[in-house]
């Protein structure tokens, strides 16, 4: 079920239309926990700038029910606990990017359990083809960026998040 989830990154500027956008978009969010949790479906979420409040409604909406993953995590560390209400960090190209130093750092606190890769295709293309169209198969770049920064062998964290994808999605 998504994407779905908050997005705070570009809101209006007029403080009565922010206050309207915010509250549209946390009443679209729940009701979306209640569509997957009625299907029995798990939730692909998008938090941008709303860390707080998308855990926030996650929580209250026992949103752990179905679980789900966050999809192109944004390393926000207070997130983390979620890895323990049935909850996935996706990892994409981003890993490879210069400036991804916030997510390096906070890697090797997602257990390796709740790892999994993604594109977001056809945008975030990892090195060495950033700027070009993503594909799904650019993903080994990004799982060997992953297996370089936690010493682990590329094909073991294929296998793992391969794994991991098929509890996520009952495939
Ligand atoms: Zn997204």
């Amino acid at each position: 079920m998504g994407e779905c989830g908050l997005d705070y990154y570009r809101l209006p500027e007029d403080e009565s239309e922010k206050e309207i956008n915010i509250k549209l978009q946390k009443e679209v969010f729940v009701s979306q926990i209640d569509l997957a949790k009625k299907y029995k479906k798990p939730l692909i979420i998008h938090i941008r700038d709303a860390s707080n409040d998308s855990k926030q409604i996650l929580l209250e909406n026992n949103a752990s029910e179905v679980g789900g993953v966050l999809h192109c995590f944004n390393a926000d560390e207070q997130l983390l606990s979620l890895a323990k209400e049935n909850f996935y960090f996706g990892i994409g190209g981003v890993v490879t990017f210069k400036n991804a130093k916030k997510l390096l750092n906070v890697l090797h606190k997602i257990p390796l359990e709740k790892l999994v890769l993604e594109t977001d295709a056809p945008y975030l293309t990892p090195e060495p083809f950033r700027g070009k169209r993503n594909e799904p198969l650019y993903t080994k770049y990004v799982a060997a960026k992953i297996g370089e920064i936690l010493s682990i062998d590329q094909k073991e964290i294929e296998d793992l998040t391969t794994r991991n994808a098929k509890i996520l999605f009952g495939i």
